[in-house]
């Protein structure tokens, strides 16, 4: 904390790995705090290969490429934002060794905000909104991992949780260079 304000502190490179329920706030939050070009959109690579942002039938392509792309920013010295659901244990496993391989820190921000909040946005969200019953497991999902502390278990270098609105609205994000690990 900064003066009351909640801060991450964020390695630069490194990959930073967005953990939310499906209406959560993750691309908005994405696109406060880092530029377009560092944000891996699991939408945007399903529009790329797929249909367009909701072709769920691209899921596996539009993985394999953002895991690609992850890689090649990472292996470059640039941070890479991945901006995807990231609830179960093997899509961020799959990640954390990414960034092992690349040699720099995994960093998850946890957006874990009342279920109520988030069944909220996402009902009210303009153009697509996600069936509720795949938000509810979302949330579970996330709530889990808060309670057992699963996540710390993963190998992340560093687990930030956001878990009020007011939080969220309030974060800041730091970069420090990091040499390579
Ligand atoms: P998905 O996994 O489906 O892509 P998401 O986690 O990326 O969801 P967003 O699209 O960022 O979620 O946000 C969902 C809805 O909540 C949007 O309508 C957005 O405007 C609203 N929202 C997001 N963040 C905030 C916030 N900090 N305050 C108020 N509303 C917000
Ligand atoms: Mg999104």
């Amino acid at each position: 904390m900064i003066g009351g304000m909640p801060v991450i502190s964020i390695a630069d490179p490194s990959l930073v790995v967005l953990v939310g329920a499906a209406g959560a706030g993750k691309s908005t939050f994405a696109a406060r705090h880092f530029a377009r070009d560092e944000i891996l959109s699991s939408d945007a690579f399903r529009a790329i290969v797929g249909r367009g942002e909701d072709d769920q039938a691209a899921t596996k392509a539009a993985f394999a490429a953002l895991h690609r792309a992850a890689t090649r920013r990472l292996s470059a010295g640039r941070l890479a934002v991945v901006d995807a659901t990231n609830v179960e244990r093997h899509a961020r496993t799959t990640l954390v060794r990414r960034a092992r391989a690349a040699r720099v820190p995994a960093i998850a921000i946890v957006l874990d905000l009342p279920p109520g909040v988030v069944a909220g946005r996402n009902a009210r969200r303009a153009g697509r909104t996600v069936d509720p019953a795949v938000v509810r497991r979302h949330l579970a999902m996330v709530r889990r991992l808060a309670g057992g502390g699963l996540l710390e278990g993963e190998r992340f270098d560093a687990v930030y949780w956001i878990r009020e609105p007011a939080e969220l609205d309030a974060v800041t994000v730091v970069r420090a260079v990091s040499r390579r690990a």
